[in-house]
């Protein structure tokens, strides 16, 4: 394959991955003068990147049963807090104890934090409550941590951006299929373009994975056993902010006990369920109920307030015991793992980067770079730390929830401009992300600008956003329905697989208004084909 799109041929470090953990690799691999090449099988930060619970974590959570995730935390925090501040929501953090919550664990709580470094302060509970009304008027104490609201989405965008500036590439829809070892060195990589079936080859002078929980698949590719053991967490997106600090219960980590306000919703989770295959990312009717039951320890309203969607995402838990089967998900270290397969396997030129959070994805980066140049010679210093991202705006302030309504009214404000009233997208928005990243799926689109994210769930704007991919460049794909078609079929199709399991009371009206607009007024059932046995628009993959 040769043409625009084709993959670069000579490349130092081949990233396999394109969450948060391999866009940060990118962009610091790429500052210390290395030629890299990054690939994914999907969208870019549309792995657990992208269904995470959104929580820049001040380590809090884990002070009891793993201090050292805790300590990274924090410095991670402090880190990111400096340099990506327009993808943060100041919102700080409460850790706070309801009614049963152990007293031993309260009490040692301050104790804990203070020696992994996290300021904590002990509140006054009437300022709790004044803050935030809608909290259970039986928690009976309240420490404040510096947790934030944090962005997937444009942390990664930032992140290749400052990797593409300096002649670093990110590829996404690509695919890792094959590994050619030469005894203990690998040889060439086969990569799959996943849209077209094309596949190339290319010899980087390094291969580093960085994919997250399907790290032992890849590994596999090249006959290396990497035992990975991930843990399924599902989430509950609610459709307001019912407090606009993150809470977490101050008790051992759980499950349903941490609520972020993320945007214009909050989102309650998570579980934790082991899992034998990284895609079993399907929320569980039971996950939904248990988090529901948890979630009202917190806010005892929460079952009167909609859900708009549940979704899960896949824990890259790295247990170098897991191979005797799955482990408990909650037992194994948050901490992250380099992996020289040339040191574990013999394979002098594969590295693996496995297990972390998001919060220390830049951390989780820079060993893993340290490694890679310590392999291919380079002596250059990482400053991912110290330089600030792109995008994060001239004041270097954070994010304020009114960021976009300030913006849109003064450029004049109104209706006429707006794609997506919840999330106020407006058209140039809409039309600028089109123009960089046409072909695109209205999936690709919901996480480049949150389009369809709000209270609406992409009933009214995702018709709209389709009429703008119609007639595009790329729009046309081969002889199947228009892309535009096709692009609202799959956007219905992982709608559904995000409400169908918390489908009653005021969203199953909301559903219905959905279904009569898109099945009974625009007849979308007409445009794809099911499967024998299939309700329309029921299958499908994707985030939730
Ligand atoms: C339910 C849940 C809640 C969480 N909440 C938090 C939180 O609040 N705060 C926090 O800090 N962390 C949280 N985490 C952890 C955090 O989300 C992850 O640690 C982090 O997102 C992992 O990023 P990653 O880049 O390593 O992996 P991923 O984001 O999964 O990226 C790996 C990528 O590799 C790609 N890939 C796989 N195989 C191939 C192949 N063969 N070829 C090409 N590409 C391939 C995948 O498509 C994927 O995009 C949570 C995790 C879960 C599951």
């Amino acid at each position: 394959m040769s043409g625009p799109d084709a993959l670069p041929r000579t490349v130092d470090v081949l990233i396999v991955g394109g969450g948060a953990t391999g866009a940060g690799l990118l962009r610091d691999l790429a500052r210390r003068g290395l030629r890299c090449l990054l690939v994914d099988k999907g969208d870019l930060a549309s792995g657990t990147s992208g269904r995470y619970h959104g929580l820049l974590h001040s380590g809090g959570r884990y002070v009891a049963r793993d201090p050292q995730a805790a300590r990274e935390c924090i410095l991670e925090n402090v880190v990111l807090r400096r340099i990506a501040p327009a993808c943060i929501e100041d919102t700080g953090g409460l850790f706070v104890a309801t009614p049963g919550d152990p007293e031993d664990y309260v009490a040692a709580f301050p104790g804990r934090c203070a020696a992994a470094g996290i300021p904590c302060d002990d509140l006054p509970l009437a300022s709790v409550f004044e803050r935030e009304p809608a909290l259970n008027r039986g928690i009976w104490r309240a420490f404040r941590v510096p947790d934030a609201s944090l962005e997937p989405w444009q942390l990664v965008a930032a992140n290749l951006r400052d990797a593409a500036g300096r002649g670093s590439v990110a590829r996404p829809y690509r695919q890792v299929v094959g590994i050619e070892r030469n005894g203990a060195f690998v040889a060439s990589v086969e990569i799959a373009d996943v849209r077209s079936g094309t596949v190339e080859r290319i010899a980087p002078r390094i291969v580093v994975t960085a994919a997250g929980a399907w790290a032992g698949r890849v590994a596999a590719l090249a006959a290396i056993d990497l035992p990975m053991s991930p843990g399924k967490g599902t989430m509950l997106v609610y459709n307001q902010r019912m407090t606009d600090t993150v809470v977490n219960r101050c008790k051992a980590p759980s499950d349903g006990d941490i609520m972020v306000p993320v945007h214009t919703v909050a989102i309650l989770g998570t579980t934790e369920v082991a899992v034998d295959d990284p895609d079993d990312d399907e929320a569980g009717p039971d996950e939904i109920e248990a988090l529901v039951g948890e979630g009202e320890k917190l806010f005892p309203d929460l079952r009167r307030m909609r859900i708009l969607r549940a979704y899960a995402g896949v824990r890259p838990l790295y247990s170098a015991d897991a191979v005797a089967g799955p482990a408990d998900g909650r037992a194994i270290s948050r901490s992250h793992v380099v992996i020289d397969h040339e040191r574990r396997d013999g394979v002098s030129n594969l590295v693996s980067i496995v297990g972390g959070k998001l919060t220390t994805y830049r951390l989780m980066a820079e060993q893993a770079a340290d490694l890679v140049c310590a392999k291919l010679g380079v002596d250059r210093p990482c400053t991912t730390a110290d330089e600030v991202l792109p995008d994060q705006g001239s004041e270097r302030a954070y994010y304020w929830l009114g960021d976009r309504l300030a913006a849109h009214e003064a450029g004049g404000g109104g209706d006429a401009e707006l794609i997506c009233e919840c999330e106020l997208v407006s058209r140039p928005m809409l039309e600028g992300f089109l123009a960089e990243r046409m072909p695109c799926s209205l999936d690709d689109v919901r996480r480049g600008t949150r389009l369809g994210m709000g209270p609406c769930q992409g009933a009214f704007c995702m018709i709209r956003a389709a009429g703008m991919i119609a007639g595009r460049d790329g729009s046309a794909v081969g002889d199947g329905p228009p892309a535009e078609a096709q692009a609202l079929v799959d956007f219905m199709r992982e709608r559904f697989r995000g409400t169908r399991s918390i489908a009653w009371g005021r969203q199953l009206q909301e559903l219905w208004l959905s279904t009569g607009i898109y099945w009974g007024v625009l007849g979308i059932d007409a445009l794809e084909t099911p499967a024998p046995g299939q309700v329309p628009g029921e299958a499908g993959d994707g985030p939730g």
